[in-house]
């Protein structure tokens, strides 16, 4: 107890139990208990009590972090790499050397010099997260859809109207000015920092002049995260005709020029290549992008019409002039509803697929197609995963946890009812469309006759080191990114994050992977860490007046819900 506390003087006992020395004895009993966790074969990574610690939170970050050849170490964390190459990836306690923006050393008991250090003991040290896919000029929009679905399909219903299509895209999207553009695009991605995402892929489908195709750009850049500038169309005013300054796509030899003709920076371009905008469109986008050498990025779902469009590129014979197919450099989003031709030419050629799993859920897309490419990849025996996108925050949170857990839960609810389904070798192996348990159901001998056994050819259930790689190297090798960036590996870039399972959500550390993909949230999102800027520290981020970028966003708001004529209401 504290005598001045009783006497009605509180004190901030934050220090009271915190070693003196951080090199001192409590680094030396950690490493013994990690060492004898190690030697009874058991670790953080399976299942074994942790060690947390409290923070020293009155610390600094370390001096010119980032700059070059200025070193720092986090220390004492527990690492995954992610990094698919290498032999050892997850270690109990390591420590991660940063010199200037790369990644110099990750293993235990580094020796770092005169390096500062940042103390990560009881934490979790990872990659930050990869997002494929992030329309970020609607932030200003956020809750606004949070019912909709993609388009009106009549019924009257709350999800009906308002819909994507006709609100989004045609009323608000036409009435963005350039500086819309700016603090939608700025305050989303800084919000998606602060969640540890340290990349995205930022879908910009507001290009109704270069004036707005720079106001994006140069957003991405001033966010001070790693980001693949998406060139697409002027959304919504390309449909209705209020766009005269449009110069989507004939703009991108000159964005590229002006703002990407250095690779070593944080923002690079993708060209959008949208198939839904006609073939005269895609035949332009996707033959300029190709010129350009860039990705060329396109939303695929059937919804929209697009599965015999899908089919024609597949077999090279897209756009006006009938010779337009799929390759390599294609970052197909979604994916929903194509056929199984389609499908094959995707795995064939090496394509990225990025699945918004809680988007597609919600609005209507289809059935976000992970059982698929599972199933493809182990018909073929290799590998096909998908990277993960946020979409719209219109609709949905674009925090990364919330990602990987519903990425996770939607493939076992399939794949645990499959299996319910399937006693004995398939006998009610049920028709996609009835997933639940037929009604004549055959049942397993045993205590548990509903609790079969999984029979073969059912893809084994998800896991969370499925998600976590799906979340981050994933999706640096879906931009092309993967020399750079999407694994704690010595020459990459230090894109990291550090996680706090000591918070009342979280704790106690039983199984790092799953405390992460499991428990947390951006509450526990304690340090971002960008080419070797630190860029939030101790739960703040730095360097940013959010109150100020909060009141221009809601400006912008204002003006743009002002324009297009609907009023702002909080229990629409
Ligand atoms: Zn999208």
């Amino acid at each position: 107890m504290c005598k001045l506390c009783d006497e009605g003087k509180p004190q901030n006992h934050d220090y009271d139990d915190k070693p003196e020395d951080h090199s001192g004895s409590r680094r030396d009993f950690l490493k013994t208990t990690a060492a004898g966790a190690a030697a009874a074969g058991a670790g953080l990574f399976g299942a074994r009590p942790a060690a947390a610690h409290d923070d020293d939170d009155r610390r600094g970050p370390p001096e010119d972090h980032g700059k070059h050849r200025r070193r720092y170490v986090i220390r004492g964390g527990s690492v995954m790499t992610m990094d698919p190459n290498a032999k050892e990836t997850e270690f109990p306690q390591a420590d991660v050397l940063i010199e200037g923006k790369k990644i110099l050393h990750v293993g235990p008991n580094i020796h770092a010099g005169d390096a500062a250090e940042i103390d990560a003991r009881g934490k979790i040290v990872m990659p930050g997260f990869i997002d494929t896919h992030h329309h970020q000029f609607e932030t200003a929009l956020r809750s606004f859809l949070a019912n909709g679905v993609l388009i009106d399909d009549k019924s009257g219903s709350k999800s009906a109207m308002p819909n994507y299509f006709g609100f989004i895209l045609l009323t608000f999207a036409p009435v963005y000015r350039p500086q819309d553009v700016y603090i939608n695009e700025l305050f989303g991605g800084l919000s998606q920092l602060d969640d540890g995402v340290t990349t995205v892929h930022d879908v910009s489908q507001i290009h109704h002049s270069p004036q707005h195709s720079d106001a994006a750009i140069q957003a991405l850049f001033d966010t001070g995260r790693r980001a693949a500038f998406g060139f697409f169309e002027s959304a919504g005013a390309a449909v209705i005709g209020t766009n005269p300054d449009n110069k989507y796509p004939q703009d991108a030899p000159r964005i590229k020029k002006q703002w990407f003709s250095s690779s070593d920076q944080l923002v690079h371009m993708i060209m959008g290549g949208e198939v839904y905008l006609g073939d005269p469109s895609t035949q332009q986008s996707w033959t300029i992008g190709r010129e350009l050498d860039l990705q060329i990025a396109a939303h695929i779902l059937s919804p929209f019409g697009i599965r015999p469009i899908m089919d024609r590129l597949a077999n090279n014979d897209g756009g006006d002039k009938h010779n337009i197919g799929i390759g390599r450099d294609n970052l197909f989003i979604h994916m929903t509803g194509m056929s199984d031709m389609a499908w094959d030419k995707v795995l064939a050629v090496g394509a990225q697929v990025s699945i918004a799993f809680p988007i597609e859920m919600n609005m209507r897309h289809g059935m976000p197609p992970i059982i698929r490419m599972q199933m493809m990849s182990e018909a073929a025996k290799v590998p096909f995963e998908p990277s993960l996108s946020t979409d719209v925050e219109c609709t949905m949170t674009a925090d990364f946890f919330t990602q990987m857990r519903s990425a996770m839960n939607l493939q076992r609810l399939v794949v645990n009812q499959m299996i319910l389904n399937s006693p004995n070798g398939n006998q009610n192996l049920p028709d996609p469309r009835n997933w639940e348990l037929p009604q004549s159901a055959v049942t397993v001998p045993g205590d548990f006759p509903y609790w079969p056994t999984p029979p073969a050819g059912i893809p084994a259930p998800l896991t969370t080191r499925d998600v976590l790689r799906y979340a981050t190297i994933n999706g640096a090798k879906a931009l092309r990114l993967e020399k750079k960036t999407g694994s704690l590996t010595p020459g990459k870039e230090a894109d990291i994050i550090i996680l706090d399972p000591t918070r009342i959500n979280v704790a106690p550390l039983n199984n790092v992977p799953g405390a992460v993909v499991s428990l947390m949230d951006r509450t526990n999102v304690e340090t971002v860490i960008v080419a070797g800027k630190i860029r939030k520290w101790k739960g703040q981020l730095l360097d940013v007046d959010i109150r100020q970028l909060r009141r221009k966003l809601e400006a912008s708001r204002d003006y743009i819900f002002s324009k297009a004529g609907i009023p702002v209401d909080l229990f629409a």
